[in-house]
């Protein structure tokens, strides 16, 4: 198995992980209620997705 001959520096560690960082969730508008709803996800406040009633939504 190969070894590596020399050490890797922190900033060439860092520097490799610096594409590692987290995206914020991309959050868009529900097209059925206009409230907040994660992209590509059912609404969590009306149970729709792509303009039709997929889940029962939670009664309050
Ligand atoms: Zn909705």
């Amino acid at each position: 198995m190969a070894v590596p001959r020399n050490r890797t520096s922190n900033a060439r560690k860092n520097s490799r992980r610096s594409h590692h960082a987290k995206k914020p969730q991309n959050v868009s508008e529900c097209s059925n209620c206009s409230k907040p709803r994660i992209a590509h996800r059912i609404c969590p406040h009306c149970g729709f997705y792509a303009g039709r009633a997929v889940v029962h939504a939670r009664e309050e």
